[in-house]
C-alpha cells in the first residue's frame, strides 16, 4: 500500500554568487517521482549534492516543492508549520547523519524521548517513564541509559537513542539521511540490522538516503540513482547492481571496491557540473563515456524497460511498455 508519493517534484534555490552578488537559480530537484510503501525501503543514492537530501525534506514536507505534488495517504501534504502538518509529522520522522548534533547536549536521553510524547500528547505523563523504557528496549538500550547525557554514549548508542525518540510517535515513515555514515563500519552493521528489525516489527516505510551503494543494496527493496536532481535509474537492487543500465550507475558501481571484479572499470571522470549551469540534453553527457551527439541536445525521459526498471538514457534500449513517459 502506497503511503507517500512524490510526483514530478521540483525545487529550485536562489543563491548569490560572484563579486556583485548576482542571483543564480540552482535546481536541486528537477522532477522526481517516488513512492514509499508500508514495510518497504527505497534507497536513494548518488554523489554529494545530487539532490538526495532535498528530496528527503520534500518527502517530509519540511520544504515545499516549487511544482509537483507530495501526497501522504492520498492527501496532499499541508503547508509546513500548520496544525495539520504538525499532526501529520507525527507519522513521519527524520533520522540525521550526525546523532550528536541531532540531540540536545543539555538534556538526558530519557528527557529527549519524552519530548515528542508530551508535544503530541501521547499517553499520560505518568506513563511516559514506562514508555521511555519500552522504546529504549526496542532499540537495544538499557532502561538506566535514560539518565545518560548524549556525550556519555557512543556514536552507535546515540543513533539508537535517536531511533527510540523517532519511534515515540509511532511513525509510519522514516526518512534516514546518511544515518550511519558518521559511525564506525562495525557499528554501521548493527544500526542497519536494527533498522531492518524495526521495519519488520512496526511495518515502517523507509526512504534511506546514502552515497554508499553497497550499504543501500543490503537493505533496500528498490534503489533510485540520482544525478543532478533527477532519477536516472530505478529498480530492484539485484537487477540494478548486477546489470546496471545507465552509464552513471555503472560508474558508481565500478567505484565500489570489489576484489572479485575482473576487466576494465568504467570510472567516473570529472566533478558533477554546477547545478546552476545545468548541461543541455542529458545532464550526464559531459562525463558520459558513450555519449552521442543527441545526448547534448535531447533530455532522455525516465522510461520503463521490459525487466521492470526505469532508465533515463538514449542508449539503454529503453522501450516503454506503455509507450509513454513515466516522469
Ligand atoms: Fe550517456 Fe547519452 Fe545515456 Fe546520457 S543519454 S547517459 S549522455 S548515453
Amino acid at each position: 500500500m502506497t503511503l507517500l508519493r512524490l510526483h514530478k517534484v521540483k525545487r529550485t534555490y536562489s543563491t548569490r554568487q560572484g563579486l556583485f552578488g548576482e542571483t543564480e537559480q540552482v535546481s536541486a530537484v528537477n522532477g522526481v517521482s517516488l513512492s514509499l510503501e508500508r514495510g518497504r525501503t527505497v534507497g536513494l543514492v548518488g554523489e554529494s549534492g545530487c539532490g538526495k537530501s532535498t528530496t528527503g525534506r520534500l518527502a517530509l514536507g519540511i520544504e515545499l516543492p516549487d511544482s509537483g505534488d507530495v501526497t501522504f495517504d492520498g492527501t496532499r501534504l499541508p503547508h509546513p508549520n500548520t496544525k495539520a502538518w504538525k499532526a501529520l509529522r507525527r507519522r513521519m520522522q527524520l533520522i540525521f547523519q550526525d546523532p550528536l548534533g541531532a540531540l540536545d547536549r543539555r538534556l538526558t536521553i530519557g528527557a529527549q524521548i519524552k519530548e515528542p510524547l508530551a508535544i503530541h500528547k501521547i499517553g499520560s505523563p505518568a506513563d511516559h517513564e514506562g514508555q521511555v523504557h519500552r522504546l529504549l528496549a526496542a532499540v537495544g538500550m538499557r532502561p538506566d541509559q535514560a539518565a545518560s547525557y548524549p556525550h556519555e554514549l557512543s556514536g552507535g548508542q546515540r543513533q539508537r537513542a535517536i531511533l527510540a525518540r523517532a519511534l515515540a510517535t509511532s511513525p509510519d515513515i522514516l526518512v534516514c539521511d546518511e544515518p550511519v555514515s558518521a559511525l564506525d563500519v562495525s557499528i554501521q552493521a548493527q544500526v542497519v540490522n536494527l533498522l531492518l528489525d524495526l521495519q519488520k516489527e512496526f511495518g515502517l516505510a523507509m526512504l534511506f538516503i546514502s552515497h554508499d551503494l553497497k550499504l543501500v543494496g543490503c537493505l533496500a527493496h528498490e534503489v533510485a540513482v540520482m544525478y543532478l536532481g533527477l532519477i536516472v535509474e530505478q529498480g530492484e537492487p539485484a537487477t540494478l547492481y548486477n546489470e546496471p543500465a545507465h552509464p552513471y550507475t555503472k560508474a558508481l558501481l565500478a567505484a565500489v571496491p570489489d576484489s572479485t571484479r575482473r576487466g576494465p572499470r568504467p570510472l567516473l571522470s570529472g566533478e558533477p557540473p554546477n547545478p546552476a549551469a545545468r548541461p543541455t540534453g542529458c545532464a550526464f553527457h559531459p562525463r558520459c563515456p558513450i555519449a552521442v551527439p543527441k545526448c547534448s541536445q535531447v533530455e532522455p525521459a525516465l522510461l520503463p524497460r521490459a525487466d521492470g526498471r526505469l532508465v533515463a538514457c538514449h542508449l539503454a534500449h529503453v522501450e516503454s511498455a506503455a509507450g509513454e513517459k513515466v516522469s
